[in-house]
């Protein structure tokens, strides 16, 4: 069976390191988080995690592990920058690419995705 699975580039909150977050295709546009995994800024660049664009329905796969730092499963995405950061609803939040600490970020399970190719 052919898998259309993507990687989305994200931030931890606490530490901002990256990570990327695998993404696989259900139907349609709904996509689920299966994995996450560390990856270095330079190895981020030379692969272009961010050359396409996509609007998915985001679910969780129950493989995922959530966050390789904080294992936190929850992320929103900057009402500024656009770009996601891990979150654990505790709080506020601040973005872990631009630091806005404004609180128009998105909760909802619809985005805009930058991704690249798995
Ligand atoms: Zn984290
Ligand atoms: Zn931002």
């Amino acid at each position: 069976m052919f898998v259309n699975a993507k990687v989305v580039l994200m931030r931890c909150q606490h530490n901002k390191k990256l990570f990327g977050v695998r993404i696989q295709q259900q139907y349609n546009n709904a996509w689920d988080l299966t994995w996450a995994f560390p990856i270095s800024e330079k190895r981020a660049q030379n692969e272009g995690f961010d050359k396409e664009s996509l609007t998915v329905n985001i679910g969780y796969a129950n493989t995922y592990p959530g966050c390789p730092y904080c294992a936190t499963t929850g992320f929103v995405q900057c009402g500024s920058c656009g770009k996601f950061t891990c979150y654990n609803d505790s709080g506020e939040f601040t973005c872990a690419w631009c630091g806005n600490r404004s609180n128009s970020f998105k909760e909802t399970d619809s985005f805009d995705l930058r991704i690249g190719e798995d």
